[in-house]
């Protein structure tokens, strides 16, 4: 979706991917190699003015290799905060974000102590590499504790109190090389088993909005970005609580193609080449479904002209996300009722298909 958008603004791509036939193929030439072959990477900054990330498992190395050959963003630095938990989460309180209680845990006897203090339910995490709620187990009695240590121990860790949020939300916003930002209306975002499942935009609330992007305004200009970054939080009954941030376009994002003036893909492009921000104004009421582990036909038929389809071309796999939906309608009753007919027919043949993981 990225290599669409430069195309569309007449830039042209190339893509560095260790998979066999990775969607961005679609798009541009591509150099299969591993992040960390810096040959790769050595080929990849001679071959272009600008390189950009939207992967968070990049390793860091691979944009030290990068950042001193070409034109590098966002900087390394957010992709190193971002990639700990830990840092994260220290990152988001030394800019007075609020966070959900947390602790470190390296060791079963940490855990033991940890949970005595922040109480249950908790979750427990691995502090890199986690994503769609892998990495990650709620510990919701005594009798959990062996099973979360089993399956996540010996890693580096931390434990977070489960917030008992009333929703999640995210704040995407962009900054350009001249500082100059833009954030997209407040989203509202609806997971099952830590998977985006919905994503629903403008949220309905200012005073929530405000305190976001004031968050959004701290994290950007603290990390110097330059970029698409994504902010995700808890609306709980202690007011927002952030969660995470992704130094990149995201998915919750991805409703902002048709429903917004300018999409995250075109502002990130903009940014990192230098170009001028578009607006991030809102069309009407929008929706996002997401369609994980298979396209059914009955999405791939959809008539309704509010409604689009994105296929990723991927593979399909259980609990992979293969492509999305979007609708746009004139009123929030609108836009909800169609989101549900999609979130129905999605259900309706997962359970038929047993595709969640
Ligand atoms: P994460 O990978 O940390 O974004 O977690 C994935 C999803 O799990 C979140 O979007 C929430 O739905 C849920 N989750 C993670 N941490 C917590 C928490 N401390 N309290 C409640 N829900 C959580």
């Amino acid at each position: 979706m990225l290599g669409h958008a430069a195309q569309a603004l007449g830039h042209t791509c190339r893509f560095l991917d260790p998979a066999e036939n990775p969607p961005a193929a679609l798009v541009g030439e591509t150099i299969r190699a591993d992040y960390d072959d810096s040959a790769a990477l050595c080929e990849l900054a001679a071959a272009s003015d600008v390189v950009t990330y939207e992967f968070e498992n990049v390793p860091v190395d691979a944009l030290q290799t990068l950042a001193p050959r070409t034109v590098l963003y966002p900087p390394p630095d957010a992709l190193r905060l971002a990639q700990d938990r830990l840092s994260e989460k220290q990152l988001f309180e030394k800019l007075g974000i609020p966070v959900p209680p947390y602790q470190i845990v390296d060791s079963r006897e940490d855990l033991v102590a940890t949970i005595a203090t922040l109480g249950f339910p908790a979750v427990l995490k691995t502090r890199r590499y986690g994503y769609d709620g892998k990495g990650q187990f709620v510990i919701r009695d005594g009798g959990d504790l062996d099973s979360a240590w089993t399956l996540l121990g010996g890693r580096p860790l931390i434990a977070e109190a489960w917030v008992p949020f009333e929703r999640e939300v995210s704040i995407i916003g962009a900054r350009a090389r001249d500082g100059s930002t833009r954030t997209w209306p407040l989203t509202e975002n609806r997971h099952t088993d830590g998977i985006l499942r919905v994503s629903l935009a403008p949220v309905d609330d200012a005073a929530l909005e405000r305190v976001a992007v004031r968050y959004m305004h701290l994290l950007l200009d603290q990390l110097d970005y330059v970029g698409v970054l994504t902010l995700e939080l808890f609306v709980s009954g202690n007011g927002l609580l952030a969660n995470e941030f992704a130094p990149r376009v995201h998915n919750s994002g991805h409703w902002t193609i048709e429903g917004a003036a300018t999409s995250q893909f075109e502002n990130h492009v903009r940014a990192v080449c230098g170009a001028p921000l578009g607006s991030t104004r809102c069309r009407d009421f929008v929706g996002m479904v997401n369609l994980i582990g298979l396209i059914p036909a009955a999405i791939r038929a959809l008539p309704d002209p509010r409604t689009t389809l994105h296929d990723y071309g991927k593979t399909a796999r259980a609990g992979r996300k293969l492509g999305h939906v979007t609708v746009v309608a004139p009123t929030a009753a609108e836009r909800d009722r169609l989101v549900a007919d999609l979130d129905h027919i999605v259900n309706q043949t997962e359970d038929l298909q047993g595709l969640l993981p």
